[in-house]
């Protein structure tokens, strides 16, 4: 996926004060999308990282020493119908909920978060910040479409001694997803860094277990595969998550395998979809451990998951310098099946008997 540091121009930001959190929308320079986009380049990205400072936030702070935060990502999609509607927000007020309890921050009320979602892309489209939809998209099953990225984070308050955050900030910066073409292959490799550990914070979206993740997305990267996959501490056996993403199984035998929640795994929302709608399919949908020998040995598709691309196929894994092909090394009618659903859902072809899209009021 594309993203672009190219902040929409409102953003919301509540500061927790005594006992109750502030609200407010800040409106940063900007002119129509129109005018910004006939701007010179140089110009363009001047005014766009403008909209990136925050004079009043402290720098010296529990957040930038100590990696002390947690965030979010979730996305507003054009809908085939006309506006804009935003997937399982209500869940991820849920988890942001859980992961300023879990670094024991004062958390952020619920019905507040999915508002002001809600409300900050409505703002900004009011301005003419927001993609619309256009069918050329299903030609190739959303692969090229946009939509509006949510971006929701905590911020410390200032102080240089190791300490909890009592009064965080709480921001949510909107940005556009661009067209992501998928340029590079789908191979991932099995890193021997730590991503996370038992009784650690895992299974929080916590900023702090992105330093390992981008460190061995890097060496991934750099040795030319597309992604990293951490196995379990303990065993060094059990196969976890990506970088960023959870994984999936589905083995010869026709069963779909995702490593179970616990501590070291982050619940992803994407996740929880892709089970409950493999479920109503009638598929075999495990929530287990899973080696990484049965996973080279028995798969016979393999995908990740998360906001930013949905379901991407995996096409091999390389383990101690082996590499296990899955598929002869194509995409997957299961995987197929999976992307081609979520994003249909999404952007509102598929019927959304379950609830999961939440309109952005005009
Ligand atoms: C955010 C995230 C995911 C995916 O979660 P979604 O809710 O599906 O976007 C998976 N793993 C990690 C480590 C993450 O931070």
């Amino acid at each position: 996926m594309a993203f672009m540091l190219n902040s929409y121009p409102v953003v919301y930001r509540a500061k927790y004060a005594g006992e109750e959190w502030k609200g407010e929308y800040l409106e940063k320079p900007h002119k129509t999308p129109s005018a910004e986009r006939a701007m010179p380049p140089g110009e363009q990205e001047a005014l766009a990282a403008s909209r990136n400072f925050y004079p009043d936030m402290p720098l010296l702070n529990y957040t930038t020493q100590y990696g002390l935060s947690c965030f979010e990502g979730l996305k507003a999609l054009p809908q085939k119908g006309g506006g804009l509607a935003i997937f399982r927000p209500d869940r991820n007020a849920a988890r942001f909920f859980n992961s300023m309890k879990g670094l024991y921050m004062p958390p952020f009320p619920q019905d507040l978060f999915v508002k002001a979602c809600l409300e900050t892309v409505k703002q900004n489209a009011a301005l003419g910040f927001c993609p619309s939809y256009n069918a050329e998209w299903e030609k190739d099953s959303f692969m090229t479409a946009g939509s509006v990225y949510l971006r929701p984070f905590t911020y410390a308050e200032g102080g240089i001694g190791v300490s909890i955050s009592r009064q965080p900030w709480v921001v949510i910066v909107t940005t556009q997803v661009g067209a992501y073409f998928s340029t590079g292959n789908s191979d991932a490799v099995i890193t021997n860094r730590v991503r996370a550990t038992p009784n650690g914070t895992g299974w929080i979206k916590a900023a702090s277990n992105y330093v390992n993740a981008a460190l061995a997305k890097h060496e991934a990267q750099e040795a030319g595969f597309m992604e990293c996959i951490f196995l379990d501490v303990v065993h060094n056996t059990y196969v976890e998550e990506g970088s960023s993403c959870n994984i999936f199984f589905y083995l010869k035998s026709g069963e779909l395998v995702t490593p179970e929640l616990g501590d070291t795994i982050l619940p992803g929302i994407t996740r929880a979809s892709i089970v409950e709608l493999a479920r109503d399919r009638g598929a075999q949908v495990s929530e287990r451990k899973i080696s990484i020998e049965e996973a080279l040995g028995e798969t016979k598709e393999c995908f990740v998951s998360g906001t930013a691309s949905g379901a991407v196929p995996v096409t091999s894994i390389t383990y101690k310098g082996k590499k296990a092909v899955f598929g002869e090394g194509k995409t997957g009618e299961f995987t197929t099946w999976v992307r081609d659903t979520i994003k249909g859902i999404q952007y509102g072809i598929i019927p959304d008997t379950k609830g999961w899209m939440v309109r952005v009021p005009d």
